[in-house]
């Protein structure tokens, strides 16, 4: 492969952005590559913002993709702390900060998500948090810190989501008393359903977490000097607060591919070589909503596994190499003692039985060892391990044999007994 004289452009330079970068060198294009980024860190791994770098156990470094003379020694131009703000797909340029014009052979779009704000008043009180950068990141733990330093403290987390409740167990480690707002009837309803959810919200409990689910936040009170003092619920009871953290999910950043006039619905619509509307322009991580083959329809994944596998993908479509991109859905979370991984897809509702191997029951505070299958008509659409390791790669088998229509026996895939290689005869 060589690539001379020609420029491909990365719009978002984080997890998918570097990966894509790094990916067209490793196949060798010899043109120009530029990545840009609005943040002026190198690009990093935002999974341990809400894990390990929050609980100050792990030092910023270790979340960087590659460090700064990685960029150099493979002659990537990193622009950090420059924002794309208009693509314009018939001159093939792209325009940072307003001002300059970069011209562009390929283009990808790796700009990922941003964080969906809470329209309540007083949301804009010193103590209020949101959670999606490393700065945010380490406000949040400094904050935390003073807290607990001072003695301990009320947090109030609004949003029951993956980072709200990585947040809460953060919190409660650094011993700080937390309150969980949400208003599904559990935490993780909409990806889990009733039967995993209630494993999450019985974790919490056990570890000291107060819910308060079916419940919205109507405002956020605060002092004469402007900091948070309480959250007011729906339902008008008052919550105490020392500290906020809003985690009520993110949206795709799609602007740009809108200024472009790209189609857009939830993310940047592409093929399943992540090719968007335009020939040219490419879309991978956080913000891609692209045709999955094994799902036979489009889907956007909002992962870590997802940027680091997508941006590769998009790196060897624009170099001109058949792709079809059809990484089996795939999140995991840490959580106090539960380490769990998930792989697959179910639509809310889209299941009649969850199979669970192993008990489900948080027994003394602890979390449990399981695997979790969710089922449609015997077929397996999606499958967790919960403290169980090196099972993905048959989880992911059965997976993809469901979403194929291949059926097991609920008994036998209950049965630890039964290897689970062997469910598909
Ligand atoms: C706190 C936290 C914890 C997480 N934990 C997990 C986890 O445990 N497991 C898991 O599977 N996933 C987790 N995730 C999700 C995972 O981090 C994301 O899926 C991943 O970051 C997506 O990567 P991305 O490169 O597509 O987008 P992003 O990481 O969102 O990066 C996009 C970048 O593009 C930049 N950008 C946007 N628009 C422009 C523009 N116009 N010009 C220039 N730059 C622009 C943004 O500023 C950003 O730096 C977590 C996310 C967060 C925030």
């Amino acid at each position: 492969m060589s690539g001379d004289g020609q420029t491909f452009v990365i719009i978002g330079a984080s997890l998918a952005g570097a990966k894509a970068a790094e990916t067209l060198r490793a196949e060798g294009f010899t043109g120009r590559v530029v990545l840009v980024g609005e943040e002026t860190e190198l690009p990093y791994e935002r999974p341990p913002l809400s894990k390990g770098y929050l609980l100050g156990q792990q030092p910023r470094e270790k979340a960087f993709v590659h460090d700064a003379t990685w960029y150099a020694q493979h002659d990537i131009s990193l622009l950090l702390g420059r924002r794309a703000t208009l693509l314009d797909t018939a001159a093939h340029t792209v325009t940072l900060d307003g001002v300059e014009q970069l011209h562009y052979d390929k283009l990808l779009l790796a700009t990922g998500s941003r964080v969906r704000s809470l329209p309540v008043p007083g949301i804009e009180q010193a103590g209020v948090h949101y959670l999606r950068t490393m700065d945010e990141s380490e406000s949040l733990l400094a904050a935390m810190r003073r807290l607990a330093e001072a003695g301990g403290g009320q947090v109030v987390v609004v949003g029951a989501g993956w980072v709200g409740l990585e947040t809460a167990a953060a919190a409660r480690e650094h011993g700080l008393a937390v309150a969980v707002v949400e208003v599904a009837p559990l935490p993780l309803h909409r990806v889990l359903g009733d039967e995993v959810a209630s494993v999450f919200r019985d974790l919490h409990v056990a570890h000291g977490v107060t819910f308060h689910f079916g419940r919205g936040v109507q405002a956020i009170g605060g002092d004469r000097d402007g900091r948070v003092t309480n959250v007011v619920l729906d339902d008008g009871t008052e919550l105490a607060a020392d500290l906020v953290l809003v985690g009520v999910g993110i949206r795709p950043a799609t602007e740009l591919a809108e200024s472009a006039g790209l189609a857009v619905s939830d993310g940047v619509e592409t093929d399943a070589g992540l090719r968007t509307s335009d020939p040219d322009v490419y879309a991978c991580g956080d913000v891609a909503c692209f045709h999955h083959p094994m799902l036979g329809r489009r889907i956007r994944v909002e992962h870590w596994s997802n940027a680091l596998n997508g941006g590769p993908a998009a790196a060897r479509a624009m170099l001109g190499q058949q792709v079809e991109y059809d990484r089996v859905p795939y999140f995991f979370t840490d959580q106090y003692d539960l380490g769990m991984e998930y792989a697959g897809y179910v639509e809310p509702g889209g299941y009649d039985q969850v199979v669970f191997r192993g008990n489900p029951s948080i027994v003394d505070g602890k979390a449990p060892e399981l695997l979790a299958f969710w089922l449609s008509g015997g077929r397996v659409l999606a499958g967790m391990n919960v403290n169980v390791w090196d099972v993905q790669d048959q989880i992911q088998a059965l997976v993809r044999a469901g979403h194929a229509g291949r059926t097991v026996d609920p008994a036998r895939l209950a049965d630890a007994g039964v290897p689970l290689g062997e469910l598909l005869g």
